[in-house]
């Protein structure tokens, strides 16, 4: 057998497909660079479900010039320097992966401007390897405008069937962009959907309030927030961290539905887990919940909003590509506890629903 290297063109290519994997990941990278950058407006317009174009404009604080050659190569970032800085990490992107993935399945644009630039702002196009093809000067306010067209251009599968599924694939990806714009306060972010014959619909406006309430308010509506309950309290853990005793604190915040109050039967979309305000796939914890809150109410499950402050020494993000995925440590023992509090919450609660459906 000969074995040969990959080349690193076909490298880049090979796992570009594994960060941006479909329209959802794409617009929702493009966003946590819009938050990493200090934006507080952000607008992102899908037309034709993203299958023509997606664009995230933002008002955060623009890119540099000096940074313009090196923005779409792979792993370059302003976010992190050494491997130890992700043990300590504030950010939402570290890897400085998506933009580059992003130029080798789509068309890049991007338009920004700095402060300093003002009111000059530049257009940038890039080439499928990141390489900075044209720069042209043009008019902005502070701020990034990034353009991606023409997704999946090279992976037909992936194009295919994002053609035959535009309109459950753009779901998908408002309903990820939701949970940003649920955990965000203080972010005035609009989705937006143009379609082939330039009608637009507004999918999602938040009003940048400071106020979570408002934020579940602006998502989920009136009649969404019936039931919810504000829920905020801290859970104290004894553990071992690198062979010491130490004090593992988590502060619970968010909302949670009063045990009379659920989203139906078997509904569990309205579950949202945050880590120090990162949106992340928590399903153990979301399935302990559920099952404390069916011992209370088996008709119905809860809507969840539930964010967990903790040192971010406990954390482990980079797991998946989509860092979605996350590892906690002491996840059991975090579990029990969140357990055990939640169903000292339902006890105290009124239980309007009739007994008789109860039992
Ligand atoms: P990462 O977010 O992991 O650093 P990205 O490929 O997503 O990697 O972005 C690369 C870099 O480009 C970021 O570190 C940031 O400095 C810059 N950048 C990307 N998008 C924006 C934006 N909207 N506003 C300001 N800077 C941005
Ligand atoms: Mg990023």
């Amino acid at each position: 057998m000969t074995l040969t290297q990959i080349g690193t063109a076909d490298v880049h290519n090979i796992t570009s497909g594994q960060v941006i994997i479909d329209i959802s990941t794409a617009s929702k990278e493009l966003l946590e660079n819009s938050l990493d950058a200090g934006a507080t407006q952000v607008t992102i317009t899908f037309k034709n479900h993203g299958i023509d174009s997606i664009e995230v404009s933002d008002n955060g604080t623009g890119i540099d010039e000096e940074d313009f050659d090196s923005l779409c190569m792979k792993h370059y970032t302003s976010k992190l320097r050494t491997f130890e800085d992700v043990a300590n990490l504030r950010t939402l992107g570290f890897r400085g992966e998506a933009l580059s993935s992003l130029c080798a399945v789509a068309t890049v644009d991007i338009t920004t401007s700095t402060k300093t630039m003002q009111p000059r702002a530049y257009k940038l196009e890039y080439d499928q390897r990141g390489n900075l093809k044209s720069k042209k000067t043009a008019s902005r306010s502070c701020g990034t405008t990034v353009l991606i067209s023409d997704i999946f251009r090279n992976l037909p599968v992936r194009k295919t069937d994002l053609i035959k599924n535009g309109r459950r694939e753009f779901q998908k990806a408002v309903t990820l962009l939701q949970s940003y714009a649920l955990i965000k306060v203080g972010l005035r972010l609009v989705v937006q959907h143009v379609d082939s014959r330039g009608r637009k619909t507004i999918m999602l406006a938040t009003s940048g309030s400071k106020q979570l309430r408002s934020n579940v308010l602006s998502v989920f509506g009136a009649n969404g927030m019936a039931g919810l309950e504000p829920i905020d309290f801290q859970l104290n853990i004894s553990a071992r961290f690198r062979l010491k005793a130490c004090d593992m604190s988590l502060s619970v915040r968010g909302f949670l539905s009063n045990c009379s109050f659920g989203k139906g039967r078997s509904a569990t979309d309205r579950q949202f887990w945050y880590v120090n305000g990162r949106p992340v796939k928590l399903q153990q914890f979301s399935k302990a919940i559920t099952d404390v809150y069916k011992t209370f109410n088996h008709l119905q499950c809860p809507v969840i909003l539930l964010n967990l402050e903790l040192d971010p020494q406990f954390i482990d993000v980079n797991v998946t590509p989509d860092k979605r995925t996350i590892f906690l440590h002491n996840e059991a023992v975090i579990i029990e506890a969140l357990k055990e509090r939640v169903a000292e919450i339902f006890s105290g609660q009124d239980i309007s629903i009739p007994k008789s459906q109860l039992t």
